[in-house]
């Protein structure tokens, strides 16, 4: 126990950072590391392009019901417009 928490100090680096968060490529200490949100480390920028997209998508899926019901209402209302007769009544 001991000599576990006199190897482990703040100046290591994490665990996280030795491979890729997305292809699981190895990550060399020399080399470039991207960084994403401080805690997911990649091997290159489209590794982490490619995940930031995907949370993204995952974080907008749930507000997706409700753009897709704005996004058909105005739609509609640009119908009416070009319904002569018809008379838009925009709240
Ligand atoms: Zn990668």
């Amino acid at each position: 126990m001991a000599s576990y928490y006199a190897g482990f100090s703040s100046y290591e680096e994490p665990h996280f950072l030795e491979s890729c968060s997305l292809c699981r490529k190895h990550l060399p200490r020399n080399s470039d590391i991207f960084m994403y949100r401080g805690d997911k480390a990649f091997c290159s920028n489209e590794c982490r392009e490619e995940q930031i997209e995907s949370d993204e998508a995952k974080e907008k899926s749930w507000k997706l019901s409700s753009r897709s019901l704005r996004k058909k209402s105005s739609e509609a209302s640009k119908d009416c417009k070009t319904v002569r007769t018809g008379t838009l009544v925009v709240a």
